[in-house]
């Protein structure tokens, strides 16, 4: 799937969730707290796809997340790459292909959404108020790049950064700053598996079973029969899924916040006989 896609799975898994926990779990939430785990969930479906990196020295290529910070992220890109590729040669057996491009390995599989999902609780459990605005500003980014990638993609990567230090300046200032860090982690790990999720109907697949090794394989790429396989970009990305995802946000958003809404419009008219 593309970048407007997997940011907007992001967002709607986010909200279900968060309104499946209230009605169901008791756990409530504020209106700014769902909204910073929304952009950070959103953000976290668009991690994945870090590993494709450009040509830094020209400024060129990379996935349209890369070029969220300009050639500052489209250089981590190129870090994430080699890196999942020397993974991925390192943990390859004797059945699995040479390749010479880390794109859709390591940070396509479950233990890396464990680990960034830990890794982000674990920062912010270290360094507090400092590191969620650093996780927040950085996810933020993401999240404009990939919901509003025209708009995005016009205003060029200043605006978005600046932007993005904005949303982490307001979440700093208005965010309780003892509590919520679990959630971080939570969201970010969460948007990487809805990511890998939407990856896997595309053609080509995701290594998702690794690193379990079958028939002398431990990246087997696995999705659903390329028949069946939505076309990246297609009409059905495009249209059908958007349209769903967006709908499944609209509907969470109204379940988790109308019925309060309601409430005080209630207490008002009881107050003012
Ligand atoms: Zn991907």
């Amino acid at each position: 799937m593309m970048g407007p896609s997997h940011a907007l799975s992001g967002a709607a898994a986010w909200l279900a969730g968060s309104w499946a926990l209230a009605q169901f779990a008791g756990v409530s939430q504020s209106p700014l707290e769902v909204a910073v785990g929304t952009a950070v969930c959103a953000g976290g479906a668009l991690l994945p796809d870090l590993d494709m990196s450009g040509k830094v020295t020209r400024n060129q290529g990379g996935a349209t997340v890369a070029r969220t910070f300009g050639v500052a992220s489209l250089f981590v890109a190129e870090v994430v790459e080699k890196f999942s590729l020397g993974v991925y040669t390192a943990t390859k057996l004797s059945r699995d292909p040479r390749r010479d491009n880390g794109h859709r390995t390591f940070t396509h599989t479950l233990p890396f959404c464990a680990l960034i999902g830990w890794g982000t609780t674990a920062l912010a459990t270290a360094y507090g108020k400092w590191a969620v605005v650093g996780i927040v500003f950085f996810m933020a980014g993401l999240a404009l790049r990939g919901l509003f990638d025209e708009w995005a993609e016009r205003a060029g990567w200043v605006i978005v950064t600046l932007a993005s230090a904005f949303i982490a300046w307001f979440t700093a200032a208005n965010l309780p700053g003892d509590r919520g860090y679990p959630l971080l982690g939570l969201a970010v790990a969460i948007g990487c598996v809805v990511h890998i999720l939407g990856d896997m109907i595309t053609k080509n697949g995701v290594p998702i079973l690794w690193p379990i090794p079958i028939n002398r394989r431990m990246w087997r790429m696995v999705g659903i029969p390329n028949s069946m396989a939505v076309k990246v970009g297609g009409k059905v990305e495009v249209v059908v899924l958007r349209t769903a995802f967006t709908i499944i946000s609209l509907l969470s958003i109204a379940g988790l916040f109308v019925p309060g809404v309601l409430e005080r419009l209630n207490l008002d008219v009881w107050a003012s006989r």
